[in-house]
């Protein structure tokens, strides 16, 4: 299965939820691991729809609101987001990039520039490619095949 998060990816992710800023260079030296597969993991990750984004960590104990409660007494539920135990081998759930249903078993997969998208079935993914044409064929730069 190649969506099995493994001791590499789990090692980023801990890694970035400490702090999203770091360098890949600054995570490559922590986790030891090189910087250019730090980077290529990293979009793997990306790809996959595992990091949606990179957020700031707000420490809301420096706010306060009108009447002088700390936002943290209240938000405290956004904050446990950033306790998430992560596992080795983790199975991570692709939806179709085309008809966004589930993909279950092998996805047929669109690469290119550094971007990977995941279908479904070999239907999804030409369809997507006719739809996204232009933008794709400028973001490789080159040609592709129907
Ligand atoms: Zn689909």
């Amino acid at each position: 299965m190649p969506f099995k998060l493994d001791k590499i990816d789990t090692d980023i992710l801990e890694s970035l939820l400490e702090d999203g800023r770091k360098s890949f260079r600054q995570v490559s030296r922590e986790i030891k691991v090189s910087t250019p597969t730090v980077k290529a993991r990293y979009q793997r990750l990306v790809n996959i729809g595992l990091i949606k984004a990179v957020l700031p960590v707000i420490d809301l104990g420096k706010i306060e609101d009108k009447t002088g409660s700390r936002l943290d007494k209240i938000r405290s539920k956004a904050i446990k987001n950033h306790n998430i135990k992560l596992s080795k081998d983790a199975v991570i759930k692709l939806s179709c990039d085309y008809c966004k249903g589930p993909v279950h078993g092998k996805p047929s997969i669109l690469k290119f520039a550094i971007f990977e998208r995941f279908f479904c079935c070999p239907s999804c993914k030409t369809l997507y490619k006719e739809k996204h044409r232009g933008r794709i064929q400028s973001l490789s730069g080159k040609d592709l095949q129907a």
